[in-house]
């Protein structure tokens, strides 16, 4: 019987979209297909605000596809639901069986019906009376409590069976990726960047990620370790494209040509004009970058002037406000903290001035910036751009 198990995904914002929610609704329906594909065989259909995902044979892995679904943006909760047969009896003796360990904590219950099936003989009030009778005589330590009931038992009636299921868990909430335009993320190995993409995903971004290399002075560990950042990441995003662009000239022309003072911020302006001439391949609306304000000497306001400057495009900083503490609890929420964590030396810790400036002025940085060839070195970082397609099946690379 439990073969026939299913998982029903409730829809988080979508439902607000009043006309586009057609669009949300498939979009959403197309991600988890994506997702869940390659756990089985999956039927997934969208009934009154609630995405019904349907295993096709006793092949199919529900632990895995259950995990998947809860990490689909757009989806507000999931749960999981057994079917018996269309009468009081076999939904009272499913809730019994399914639901023994939630009665056992619970001390007051409530069943809540839904009917699918119009031509079902009894309303929904009649059924969940019926039900909760019969199950409040099974279980004699709990007693009905309609309006703060620790447990809620819920029925749905549909074609072909009744549903029962228990409180779902909480899903990853946001908006299905792709309802909200395509943004380049700036991916580092560090703990905010992968927090900033994860938050941009959420608010329904696909993202391209760009990630900048100084070989020899950053190491083939460090490029893995971003890497196995943007595959931990593609378990909410779906599959990406990681563009690795060489660093290392303008780096060393950097050093030999601009006062020490302005190495971090210049080297900054130069990966804003790379990823907007990456986002404008790509059709990109937004850069998007990890920084919170005051962090770090970059990072202060006229720091952070300084750096858009040479962009049009918004610069999304998702962490703008947020404390360490918070991006560290979010990272590890998300699952990108141990790999952020791992040691490796990323390209902005390579030449790090002693006294960088904090209170930058625009014309100065530009003035300095003039000693070198800005377009040549921008071109021929693009040129050296060496993409690589990132998905949720490939072996983890550290
Ligand atoms: P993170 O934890 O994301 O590394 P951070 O606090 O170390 O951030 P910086 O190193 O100053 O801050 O970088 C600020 C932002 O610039 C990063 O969040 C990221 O978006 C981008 N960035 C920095 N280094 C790189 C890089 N090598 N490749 C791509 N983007 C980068
Ligand atoms: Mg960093």
């Amino acid at each position: 019987m439990n073969n026939n198990e299913i998982l029903l995904l409730k829809l988080g914002e979508v439902v607000l979209k009043g006309l586009n929610r057609k669009a949300f609704e498939d979009k959403l329906m197309n991600n988890v297909r994506r997702r869940i594909r390659r756990f089985g065989d999956f039927r997934v259909l969208v009934r009154q605000s609630t995405i019904y995902v349907e295993p096709q044979n006793d092949q199919c892995d529900m632990e895995s596809a259950f995990a998947a679904c809860c990490q689909v943006f757009g989806v507000a909760a999931v749960a999981r639901a057994v079917p018996c047969e269309k009468t009081v009896e076999a939904i009272v003796e499913t809730a019994v069986a399914y639901l023994s360990d939630d009665f056992a904590a619970a001390r007051s219950f409530k069943v809540e019906s839904k009917r699918a099936d119009k031509l079902f003989p009894m309303t929904s009030i009649q059924l969940s009376q019926a039900v909760g009778g019969e199950l409040a005589e099974r279980f004699p330590h709990v007693t009905v409590d309609v309006h703060n009931p620790d447990l809620t038992v819920y029925v749905e009636i549909r074609e072909k069976y009744a549903y029962v299921h228990a409180p779902s868990v909480p899903g990853a909430g946001g908006l299905p990726v792709g309802m909200g335009g395509t943004a380049v993320s700036l991916l580092s190995g560090g703990l905010d960047s992968p927090v900033s993409s994860w938050m941009m995903a959420r608010r329904g971004v696909q993202l391209e990620m760009v990630h900048f290399v100084s070989p020899p002075y950053t190491s083939q560990q460090a490029l893995d370790k971003v890497l196995e950042l943007a595959r931990e990441l593609t378990a909410y995003c779906g599959r990406m494209v990681v563009h690795v662009i060489p660093f290392t000239k303008i780096q060393e022309e950097i050093r030999k040509n601009c006062p020490e003072e302005y190495f971090t911020l210049i080297m900054r302006r130069f990966m804003m004009r790379i990823s907007e001439a990456v986002a404008k391949r790509a059709g990109a609306g937004a850069l998007v970058t990890g920084e919170s304000l005051g962090q770090v000497a970059s990072q202060t306001m006229l720091a952070l002037g300084t750096t858009e400057d040479v962009t049009t495009l918004p610069v999304l900083r998702p962490l703008i406000g947020m404390d360490k503490v918070e991006i560290i609890r979010m990272a590890r929420q998300i699952g990108t903290y141990d790999t952020s964590i791992l040691p490796y030396e990323d390209c902005c810790t390579v030449f790090t001035p002693r006294h960088p400036c904090t209170r930058p002025k625009v014309e100065d940085v530009r003035e300095a910036e003039a000693a070198l060839d800005v377009d040549a070195l921008v071109a021929e970082a693009l040129a050296g751009d060496q993409w690589v397609r990132v998905k949720p099946t490939d072996e983890p690379r550290i």
